[in-house]
This record gives structure tokens, sequence and C-alpha cells, in this order.
């Protein structure tokens, strides 16, 4: 479970390592509860909207996987932190803007949030341009949110076709966020199912308070923010 901990004041510092570590073994719990193969689980930890000395102290502990949610953010957080500790990997995890995708290729190893056919042009033509090519997952909608990113869940098949066809981006899976207050796991279900129809390893979903069903439906990866870093400050 995530630690309760309600952050207020900048002095109540969260044990980030004792953190990851309750997460890290619960992660391994869920894997063996599911029948997964050990360490099949990649935990991505969401350090947005915390200062930089936190992602810090989990680097320090050890860990190298970490996503972001805004361009701007990361880029003042993370090009310093990348240098100090090279083998890091950052996923963009939060909607991205054509306008923003050369400041997002020259940072991100992985983006998560492809969702339109202009943000897959512009993905596709900035992996020309540099000659990078990070793993791209498809962000979709399985709530049909209006106001939700992500491509609808009925227009997922072609839009996955489009993206390995049409753009050659190196899709490797999916990606979703559930509606707050609805069942998780049906969602899980529907991501799963689309991921297998076009037989794409990975599956990102789950997040601090579900991150142990997501893995029971398949998660390769997890999102996990509060359970690591605490409570984020009001932006
Ligand atoms: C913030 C965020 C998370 C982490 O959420 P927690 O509930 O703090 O674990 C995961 N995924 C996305 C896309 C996010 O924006």
């Amino acid at each position: 479970m995530p630690p309760t901990e309600t952050l207020t004041h900048a002095d109540t510092e969260p044990d980030i390592a004792a953190n990851l570590r309750t997460v890290r073994s619960e992660i391994a719990a869920a894997e063996k509860a599911g029948g997964r193969v050990p360490g099949a689980v990649t935990l991505v930890a969401v350090g947005k909207a915390h200062p930089a000395e936190r992602s810090r102290a989990a680097l320090e502990a050890g860990h190298r996987v970490f996503g972001e949610n805004r361009v701007q953010e990361a880029e003042g957080k993370w090009p310093a932190l990348k240098e100090a500790f090279p083998e890091t990997q950052l996923h963009l995890i939060g909607p991205l803007q054509t306008n923003k995708v050369r400041q997002a290729m020259a940072l991100f190893d992985v983006f998560e949030t492809v969702d339109r056919e202009k943000l897959a042009r512009a993905l596709a033509k900035e992996m020309d341009r540099t000659g990078r090519r990070p793993d791209c997952l498809i962000q979709v909608n399985t709530g049909a949110e209006p106001q939700k990113a992500g491509v609808a869940p009925e227009q997922a098949d072609a839009f996955i076709a489009q993206c390995r066809d049409e753009f050659d981006l190196p899709v490797k899976g999916l990606m979703c966020i559930p509606p707050v207050g609805d069942e998780p796991s049906l969602h899980f279900a529907l991501l799963r199912e689309i991921a297998k129809r076009h037989e794409l390893p990975w599956l990102s979903m789950g997040m601090s308070a579900d991150y142990e069903v997501a893995i029971a439906f398949g998660a390769t990866h997890v999102r996990v923010g509060t359970a690591i870093f605490g409570q984020r400050p009001a932006r």
C-alpha cells in the first residue's frame, strides 16, 4: 500500500529509499502471485511536481527508470541528473504537443503517450532527423473520457497499424490511465486485449493506488509517484 504520509512542509522529507524498497517488494509479490517471471515488471518512478532532489535520492538509492509528465519541468530537472547517472531511462507519461517534440526527443528515452496522427508524424520526422528511435507506447483512452488524452478504444486498432506501417514508429506497447473512481481492472483487461491483438509486448498501466491489480492483469510497466515520493505539492 502507498505510505499514508501527508506532506505539507518541505522539512518532512519522505524516506525515498525505504519507499522504493516497499514498492519493489510489493511488485515482486504481485509478480509471484500472478505467475509472472520475476523482474517482468519495470517500476517507472514518477517524480513530477517534486523537486529534483527527490529524484536524485531515488537515483542514489539505485533506481534508474523515471517518468515525467511535462517536457518543460523535465528539462529543468533531468539534464543534470542524467549527466550524473547516464544509464537513466526517462519516460514521457504526459501529453505531448507537437511543438515540443524536438525538445522531448532530446531528453526522453520512451514516449508513452502517442495518441494522434499529428504527433505520430512529428515523432517520426524527428526520429529521422536525429537518428534516435526511442520506444513508443500508444495511449488508449480506455474510459472514452472526452477531456482525457489517448486514442479512443474503437480507433486504437487503426491507429496502432498506422503508427507502425505508415510512420514506422518503434511501437512497443500500450498505456492507459483509467478514469478516477472506475474499477481499474476493466480498463487493464481492455488494454491487455488490444495489445494482444497486435502482439505488443509492453503494457504501461497501474499507479500508486492500483499497481498490484495492474500487474495481475499483465502490466509490464507501472508508473508510481505518490507511494515513492510522497504527496505532490500543489502546482
Ligand atoms: C502522476 C502520474 C502517475 C503517478 O501517479 P501516483 O498516483 O502518484 O502514483 C502515473 N501515471 C501518470 C500518467 C501520471 O500523470
